[in-house]
C-alpha cells in the first residue's frame, strides 16, 4: 500500500472504541426505540429528560458575552483574570504553600499534551494505572513517549501503592526524570478516589526519589472533580503540595468540559505548583511556548464566561447550586447499581465518584456483546466494562448491575 504521509507518521490510526460502540447503540436505538435501549457509552452528563445537560447559569453567562469577547483573541498563555480564577477554583480553600502559575490550554487534553511536551523527556515513559482513560496513549505517542502503567488495585480493592512504588522504581533505574499522572478524584474509569492518606504515601515515595536526585513530575487530573464531594474535602489532599523539594514538580490539569458543562468549547488550563520561584517561571515559559505553538491562544468567550460567573457572587452561588443538583444525579443512578451490585453478586470496581463505574472482565468485547441482547451498550476496555452513570437516567438504572452479572456469567 502507498503512502503520502511523513514516515514517522505511516501506520497512525486512534482507535475509539467509545465511538464503535455509540455507533452500535444509535443502530438499536433506530430499530427499538430510545426508551428501551440503555446507553451506557456517552461520557457527558445527560440529564434525566434524556437530553445532553447545561447548567442553566452557564447557559445564560454564554449567552451574554460580548460579540467583541467571542471574536478576539486571547492572548497565549490565557488571559490573566481567568488565570486567577482558575487557581482559585483549583485550589478552593486548601491551596498549598509554593508558587503557582497558569496556563490557558484546549481543555483537560491540552493541558496534558503541555505536561507530557514540557515534563518528560523524548523517548522517554509516562506513568498512570493500568485503569486509564484511552486518550493518555495516543497523547504520549504523538509526542514520542510512550506510557508505561502500574495496577490500580490490590486483591483486596486498595489502592495499589506497592504496585506504584515498583514500577517507578524501575523506571527511575532506566530514566532520570518521570512524569506521573494520577487522575482523581473520581477517576475514569473506574469512579475511584485517592484518600488523603495515599497521597500522603505517593508524596513520601516521590520525596524519597527526590533525595536520590531524581525529577518527579506529578500530575494531578482533576477533570471530574466538581462531581466528586464537597469543594473543599475533594481538595484537602492538596495541602499536602506544601513546601516539597524543588525537584518534585506538581501540576494540575483543570478542564472546563465537565465542571461547567461546556465540552465542545475546549477551555481548560495547566497548574504549575513549585517551592521554587525560578522553576514557575520556567513552568510560565514552556507552557506559553507550547500553547503559541499548538493552539496559538485559546478561546476567549470561554474564559471570559467562567470569569463572569466567578465575579457575580449571585450568579455564582446559583451555578454551584445547579451543578451540585447535577452532582446529585449522577450520585443517586450510581448509587442504585452499586446497591444492586453488592446485592446480586456483581464485583464492580471500588467506586466512590464521578461519571463512570468498570467492571473487570476478561474478554470485556463478549460482554458487551452480550449485554446488547439487554439493549444496553457499554464500552468495552482492555481490563473490562466501563458504565457510564453520568449518561443513564435513574429509571434505567435499575436491574442493570444484574443484567451486566448475567452477560459476565455467560461468556
Ligand atoms: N482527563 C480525563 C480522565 C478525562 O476523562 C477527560 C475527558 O473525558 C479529560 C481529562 C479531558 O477532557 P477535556 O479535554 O474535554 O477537558
Amino acid at each position: 500500500m502507498s503512502s503520502q504521509v511523513a514516515s514517522h507518521r505511516v501506520g497512525k490510526k486512534l482507535v475509539d472504541v467509545i465511538f464503535g460502540a455509540s455507533g452500535a447503540c444509535n443502530e438499536a436505538i433506530k430499530v427499538h426505540g430510545a426508551e428501551k435501549v440503555t446507553n451506557a457509552t456517552v461520557g457527558s452528563i445527560i440529564g434525566e429528560d434524556g437530553k445532553l445537560a447545561c447548567l442553566p447559569t452557564m447557559e445564560k453567562a454564554f449567552r451574554g458575552l460580548k460579540i467583541s469577547d467571542v471574536a478576539a483573541y486571547a492572548p497565549p498563555a490565557g488571559l490573566p483574570a481567568y488565570l486567577d480564577a482558575v487557581i482559585g477554583l483549583t485550589f478552593a480553600d486548601n491551596k498549598p504553600e509554593g508558587h503557582i502559575a497558569a496556563c490557558a490550554t484546549s481543555g483537560g487534553t491540552g493541558a496534558l499534551h503541555m505536561a507530557i511536551q514540557n515534563y518528560s523527556e523524548i523517548g522517554d515513559q509516562v506513568l498512570t494505572s493500568d485503569w486509564f482513560w484511552g486518550t493518555y496513549n495516543p497523547l504520549c505517542q504523538e509526542a514520542g513517549r510512550t506510557l508505561a502503567t502500574y495496577q490500580l488495585f490490590d486483591e483486596n480493592q486498595n489502592y495499589n501503592v506497592k504496585a506504584l512504588e515498583a514500577k517507578v522504581e524501575e523506571l527511575f533505574a532506566k530514566q532520570d526524570s518521570l512524569l506521573i499522572i494520577i487522575n482523581t478524584p473520581a477517576h475514569n474509569p473506574t469512579g475511584y478516589s485517592l484518600t488523603d492518606e495515599e497521597w500522603t504515601k505517593v508524596l513520601d515515595m516521590s520525596k524519597t526519589w527526590a533525595a536520590k536526585g531524581k525529577k518527579v513530575n506529578l500530575m494531578v487530573d482533576i477533570a471530574y472533580i466538581d462531581y466528586a464531594g464537597e469543594k473543599n474535602e475533594t481538595r484537602r489532599f492538596m495541602k499536602q503540595f506544601s513546601n516539597l523539594p524543588e525537584n518534585i514538580f506538581v501540576m494540575f490539569a483543570f478542564s472546563m468540559s465537565k465542571g461547567y458543562t461546556m465540552y465542545g468549547q475546549r477551555t481548560g488550563a495547566l497548574i504549575g505548583l513549585s517551592s521554587s520561584a525560578e522553576l514557575i517561571e520556567e513552568f510560565k515559559n514552556v507552557t506559553k511556548f507550547t500553547g503559541r505553538a499548538t493552539w496559538s491562544n485559546i478561546n476567549r468567550g470561554a474564559q471570559t464566561l467562567l470569569t463572569t460567573i466567578q465575579q457575580d457572587s449571585a450568579m455564582l452561588a446559583q451555578f454551584e447550586k445547579e451543578r451540585d443538583e447535577l452532582y446529585g444525579v449522577i450520585r443517586d443512578r450510581a448509587a442504585i447499581f452499586m446497591k444492586e451490585a453488592e446485592e446480586c453478586g456483581l464485583k464492580a470496581l471500588p467506586y466512590k465518584a464521578g461519571f463512570f463505574i468498570s467492571v473487570p472482565a476478561k474478554d470485556s468485547a463478549a460482554v458487551c456483546e452480550k449485554m446488547h441482547e439487554d439493549l444496553i451498550f457499554a464500552v468495552p476496555l482492555k481490563k473490562g466494562v466501563r458504565i457510564a452513570v453520568c449518561s443513564i437516567p435513574k429509571a434505567k438504572m435499575y436491574g442493570m448491575a444484574a443484567k451486566v452479572l448475567k452477560a459476565l456469567k455467560a461468556v
